[in-house]
């Protein structure tokens, strides 16, 4: 088993909302895909099924009039995708080979060789790793605490109560808006006296009555009781260290997420933080036959559903590119499998051996 090569058309690595929404295009187009997924790791944080699979109640999910709850609409997507044939593995890739085609994923027994890749690892939240921090039971996580405004605000423990969101950064400041419908009030904590938000966040979140900041602050410590959820944080003032356990029924942890894109470093382009950069209009990466789908590719969105949609685009795009259709690339050119790549304005094809063809249509019989 050892030095054996498994060659597929599609691989996809990852199996949350958007590696299982490609892996059930890409198993219906008949391209008998291989979905690999790391095992479930405490210390590595991996968590296979994503991170719907460390939520209860997804409300926001279209199609489920009820909630469902993240671990079974994850077993549903999966279920789905083994429906139509989607192959399953559980390993670690060690390293990636994305020179050329076929693409090689390296493990500690078979090398997987592929056509297209479609990359869908997600991104982790970050967390302060404070006591009182951890998902149920060992802490507050799920009761009170999350990492997702747009996800767990919207729950009846937070109505018109004080909340607290920490972090001065872009997401800080669309949590906290958001967060606003629903609360009394939200303390933003912030470590610094400065914000890193953009200018026009930071002015909305200052013109937002309903938000006060509390500067230069170390949250420390979140308690409460099993039965009603989180009831104060421990405040450290970073400047007086003067200390105070504060009221409040919830906490936002928006300290930044990491692309889980550590493999991909080297290879593929992406941004400051390692967010993998996709074409605007297809999930195609810098690297012709490699898409990104999901949160790994997208700092803003983040949503289930989202994710989704650009996995149906992932799998849409490797199906294009292997039927040697143009696919867009980031740089806004297109180009084919055979590596022929059509002008940004579409004037002109350039061939593998660099010749300039116009990419006019040829006029039919009859057409002036
Ligand atoms: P950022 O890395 O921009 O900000 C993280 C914030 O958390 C910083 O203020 C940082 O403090 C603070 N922080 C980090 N670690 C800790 C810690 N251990 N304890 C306390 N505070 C901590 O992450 P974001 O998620 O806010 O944004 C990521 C990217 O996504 C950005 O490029 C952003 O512009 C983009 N984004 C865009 C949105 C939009 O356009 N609608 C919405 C959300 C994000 P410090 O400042 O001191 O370093």
């Amino acid at each position: 088993m050892d030095n054996e090569t498994i060659k597929r058309d599609v691989v996809i690595i990852g199996s949350g909302p958007a590696g299982l929404t490609a892996a059930i295009y890409a198993a219906r187009a008949s391209l008998r895909p291989l979905l690999i997924d790391a095992p479930a790791d405490a210390e590595k944080q991996t968590t296979p099924g994503g991170q719907l699979m460390i939520t209860t109640d997804v409300e926001n999910y279209p199609g489920f009039a009820n909630a469902i709850e993240g671990p079974e609409l994850m077993e549903q997507f999966r279920r789905q995708a083994e429906r139509f044939g989607t192959e399953f593995m559980e390993t670690w890739i060690t390293e990636v080979d994305l020179s050329e085609r076929p693409f090689q994923l390296y493990t500690k027994g078979p090398t997987i060789s592929t056509e297209t890749l479609i990359i869908a690892t997600g991104a982790s939240a970050k967390w302060l790793g404070i006591p009182g921090e951890a998902k149920v039971p060992n802490g507050f996580g799920g009761n009170g605490v999350s990492a997702c405004a747009t996800c767990d605000g919207p729950l009846p423990a937070f109505r018109n109560k004080d909340i607290v969101v920490v972090g001065g950064g872009d997401t800080a400041m669309e949590e906290a808006t958001f967060l606003t419908r629903y609360a009394a009030k939200v303390y933003v904590v912030h470590r610094r006296d400065k914000l890193r938000a953009s200018k026009i966040m930071q002015d909305k979140a200052f013109h937002n009555p309903k938000i006060e900041f509390i500067w230069n602050t170390a949250v420390e410590e979140i308690g409460g009781t099993a039965d009603d959820g989180v009831q104060w944080v421990k405040l450290r003032n970073r400047q007086t260290g003067e200390e105070q356990n504060f009221p409040c029924a919830g906490v936002f942890v928006a300290i930044g997420h990491k692309p889980n894109t550590d493999l991909f470093k080297g290879w593929l382009d992406m941004d400051e933080i390692g967010y993998i950069k996709t074409a605007h209009r297809s999930t195609a990466t810098n690297i012709p036959g490699v898409f990104a789908c999901g949160d790994v590719q997208d700092a803003v969105y983040r949503q289930a559903v989202t994710a989704a949609g650009t996995g149906c685009m992932s799998a849409i795009d490797a199906e294009r590119f292997l039927d040697h259709l143009p696919v867009e690339m980031p740089s806004g050119e297109e180009v084919t499998m055979e590596g022929e790549h059509v002008t940004a304005d579409h004037q002109a094809i350039i061939t593998p051996d660099g010749h300039m063809i116009p990419n006019q249509a040829e006029l039919a019989v009859g057409e002036e």
